[in-house]
């Protein structure tokens, strides 16, 4: 039986899929977080070149990918779909399980399919520096890549308890050029605002979020670069499912269900768009979103109007949110931190297109040791929340006596989170169940929105 289907560099898909033009009703307009009315393009022009706003908007159903992108994703891409033999043994199932591996980037997770396409297209519009914000490091290793390849500075606001327990990544984002700040910063207004308060402050996702946002909007040279949840940022990551449907073609077989792992959505929209645009179009599959129980913004968030950050510089979109002002659980170990949820995969969940579910960390840090024994692989802990999914599903259908192809994306590789898997091997990880109460409590901070 074949290990893994590999497909030839020329067929590193040459458009991207972008699901916008396939939607029963608009997705909701994106509001400017002064005025509380619809942006237009020059609202986001201080923070993106205009060709990423022309795709965050887009109505065009397949958007060229430029030879120049093309050709740094040859890098690494196509990615290889493997077909899990050996964890379908471990677990005793009769369900087919594959996988698609996206660790086989530079900066071993799935980032660098946006971060090429954002660096060439600030590139082209004369931009000289990209700020961004990275919570354990992946998103600004992968920018750091992505900008020493097309001649672009990158400057990186790392929250500032990843930055302390995460040096490798760091290391790694040194190494590509990038500069690094522990957030938050005495730099912007925004850091600022935070240390009066606490100058002790850990940090955060949406705290690094509104420096970098206020760092690119207050210089000329530079813009901002956002690693997941933007519309850009999921139709850029299709060249996932868009390979793995050919792949799947070459193993003979359609999956019964799509999994990946939630955090901000880009990983799940790369592999589930393309599916989800099979499904629009009749085909039976079933795409599902795996997220932790401490940061379940699509199993316990609202479905509503919220800020991108904490500090309210971001415009505001509608998606599934824990409130902006969501602060993750200390001993939350798996990654997958943020508040929100792509306005488009909220809007799939909000449809009924898609389906997510929450697991608790020990169950997946247990399914991505059974995973490491059997495929070899050292799952990244985002990616260990799709392969827990996976396994869930197999199991389900054992029950059910039925046998059932299940895909699922590998997003990465942990190597850089061994720290994690040490604390989960000593017994020391615990779960934890974020609660409804603390959702109900953010909601009263919601921006006041009139539509
Ligand atoms: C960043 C990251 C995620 C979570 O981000 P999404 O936008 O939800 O995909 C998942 N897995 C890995 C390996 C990551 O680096």
């Amino acid at each position: 039986m074949t290990t893994k289907y590999l497909l030839p560099e020329d067929q590193i898909p040459r458009h991207w899929y972008n699901i916008l033009a396939d939607l029963k009703t608009p997705p909701a307009p994106v509001l400017h977080p002064g005025t509380k009315k619809p942006v237009g393009p020059q609202d986001l022009a201080p923070l993106f070149p205009m060709a990423i706003i022309e795709q965050e908007m887009s109505g065009k159903r397949e958007v060229p990918i430029p030879d120049e992108v093309r050709n740094a994703l040859a890098l690494w891409r196509p990615s290889p779909l493997f077909r899990a033999t050996r964890l379908e043994q471990a677990i005793g199932t009769r369900s087919h399980i594959y996988y698609k591996y996206e660790g086989v980037s530079p900066s071993g997770s799935h980032k660098p399919n946006t971060a090429v396409a954002q660096a060439y297209y600030n590139k082209k519009e004369g931009v000289r520096r990209l700020a961004t914000e990275t919570g354990a490091g992946q998103w600004g290793s992968s920018l750091a890549f992505a900008g020493q390849l097309f001649g672009l500075e990158v400057t990186v606001y790392m929250v500032r308890i990843s930055y302390e327990q995460k040096p490798y990544r760091r290391s790694m984002m040194k190494t590509w050029g990038a500069e690094v700040f522990p957030s938050p910063t005495d730099k912007t207004n925004a850091g600022r605002s935070i240390l009066a308060k606490d100058p002790r402050s850990n940090g955060s996702l949406g705290i690094a979020i509104s420096e970098a946002v206020e760092d690119a909007a207050t210089h000329d040279d530079t813009k901002y670069s956002l690693g997941s949840v933007l519309n850009h940022v999921c139709m850029h990551q299709t060249v996932i499912g868009l390979e793995a449907q050919q792949q799947m073609k070459l193993a003979g077989e359609y999956p019964d269900v799509v999994i990946a792992c939630h955090g901000g959505g880009s990983n799940f929209s790369g592999i589930a768009l393309p599916f989800a645009r099979d499904k629009i179009n009749g085909k039976q599959v079933r795409l599902l979103a795996a997220e932790p129980t401490s940061c379940p913004s699509l199993t316990k968030g609202k479905y509503t109007f919220d800020y991108g950050d904490t500090v309210g510089m971001t415009p505001i979109v509608k998606m599934h949110t824990l409130g902006h002002d969501f602060m993750p659980p200390g001993i939350h170990a798996g990654g997958l931190r943020y508040h929100g949820a792509a306005p488009l995969v909220s809007k799939l969940l909000d449809e009924g297109l898609i389906e997510a579910v929450a697991y608790g960390q020990r169950g997946c840090f247990e399914a991505a040791v059974t995973f490491a024994r059997s495929e070899g692989v050292i799952p990244a802990p985002e990616s260990s929340h799709a392969i827990k999914a996976a396994i869930e599903e197999a199991r389900k259908a054992d029950a059910e006596g039925r046998t059932r192809v299940i895909l699922f994306n590998l997003s990465g590789h942990g190597h850089f989170d061994m720290a994690a898997y040490d604390q989960y091997l000593a017994g020391k990880l615990e779960d934890f169940e974020y609660p409804s109460e603390a959702v109900e409590k953010s909601m009263k901070n919601l921006p006041q929105v009139q539509l």
